[in-house]
């Protein structure tokens, strides 16, 4: 059996998304600054997709910036915040200990350049307590930013009553909803976000593109300078083929959303009561406030490295941590955030279930993470000092 698990990491492109692109590649391929008639198609299909997206999250098209994924857009966000809090002297920005590093690293960059930064402590729910969130904004705090599902555990945060909280208190919101667009319902009025960031291929749609929602009056600080396109705000060429295929495969997400939930879900419980059945696991993260797909445990005594390599030799594609930490040694700053001791979270698996699961591939995958984990367990040191109480069990 091949079963594909990596679904947070990248999805696989939609067959309606691949036409929509090669229709593009193959016809419409003139540049939408070019006058003349191949041109104005370009930029038909493009101002079209600009329509489309807008729908999905309930936004005004002219809201909508095209960038090259969701780190660009998370860079641009910020920064614009950032920037527009400087000019009035507020230079303090709230974010949580959990975010993706597109994040996290460009709040470091702003430290450097003098802002202050708070990260908020998230709870071992993996949930942000909008209360705290609400105690942290001083006088001089220019932005919070906060995921709308966290990457690795997949844990949904109470978005609405922290757009709610910045509207009220005149902060911006950002959120980092990478993981949420096209898999979960998202309303950028209703929620009260300012500025959003998406990415395409985490939603069956091409890699290197994305969208930044930029609510109407925010003035945006470009990255990119050069041309006038995207109002000014990000100069370059359009990548027009992505941008169709971007808007035909959150189109497709968005109508079958809950259809597609309700099928996922089911099955991500059936594989969280299977792996709960391995002696010393854990489930990371709320287990009902987290994405359809999303699955994320902790095996007590064994590496999470070695587990997904084993796995991988049995067809099944899995991470240990996100796509960008794996590879190197060091624990999940997500699991570290929600409190996981460096031994434990080492011992960590995320499998993020695509749309096309089916009840034997979950059973499959409970199987095998079950004969792999104590296949690993049965020669790891650190499972026979467990074993013989040298070391209490922490799971
Ligand atoms: C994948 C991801 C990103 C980065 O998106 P790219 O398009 O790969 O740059 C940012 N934030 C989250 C939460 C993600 O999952």
């Amino acid at each position: 059996m091949k079963i594909y698990a990596d679904n947070a990491a990248t999805t696989k492109m939609s067959r309606t998304a691949i036409d929509a692109m090669l229709r593009c590649m193959e016809e419409e391929y003139g540049n939408p600054s070019s006058l003349y008639t191949i041109g104005q198609n370009a930029r038909e299909i493009l101002e079209k997709a600009r329509n489309e997206i807008a729908a999905v999250i309930h936004a005004d098209p002219r809201e909508i910036l095209f960038t090259s994924g969701g780190s660009e857009a998370d860079n641009q966000a910020i920064r614009s915040a950032a920037e527009l809090g400087k000019k009035k002297g507020r230079t303090h920005i709230i974010s949580t200990a959990f975010e993706h590093h597109a994040v996290l690293h460009t709040l470091k960059r702003l430290e450097q350049e003098g802002f202050t930064v708070t990260l908020l402590d998230v709870h071992e729910d993996g949930l942000v307590r909008p209360e705290e969130l609400e105690a942290a904004i001083r006088d001089d705090t220019c932005l919070v930013t906060v995921m709308y599902a966290n990457n690795e555990i997949g844990t949904i945060q109470p978005i609405r009553e922290i757009g709610a909280i910045c509207r009220r208190r005149g902060v911006l919101f950002h959120t980092d909803a990478v993981q949420a667009v096209g898999h979960v319902p998202i309303d950028v009025a209703a929620d009260q976000i300012d500025l959003l960031s998406a990415s395409a291929h985490k939603f069956h749609g091409p890699k290197g593109i994305g969208f930044l929602y930029a609510k109407k009056g925010i003035r945006l600080t470009n990255l990119i300078e050069g041309g006038a396109q995207e109002r000014g705000k990000r100069a370059g060429t359009e990548n027009v083929p992505a941008i169709a295929g971007m808007a035909a495969a959150l189109k497709e997400a968005a109508a079958h959303m809950e259809e597609n939930a309700a099928h996922v879900r089911p099955l991500r419980d059936r594989l969280i009561e299977g792996l709960k059945a391995i002696p010393h696991s854990a489930l990371n993260g709320d287990a009902s406030r987290r994405l359809p797909g999303n699955v994320n445990f902790c095996f007590e005594g064994i590496e999470g490295e070695s587990l997904l390599l084993l796995l991988d030799d049995r067809g099944i594609s899995a991470s240990s941590g996100s796509a960008c930490t794996s590879g190197s040694l060091d624990p999940s700053h997500v699991l570290l955030a929600i409190g996981r001791v460096h031994d434990v979270a080492h011992g960590s698996l995320r499998l993020s279930l695509g749309e096309d699961i089916t009840a034997e591939e979950v059973d499959y995958i409970v199987q095998n993470v079950s004969e792999v984990v104590a296949y690993l367990r049965s020669f790891s040191p650190v499972w026979r000092d467990l074993v013989s109480g040298k070391t209490p069990f922490i799971l």
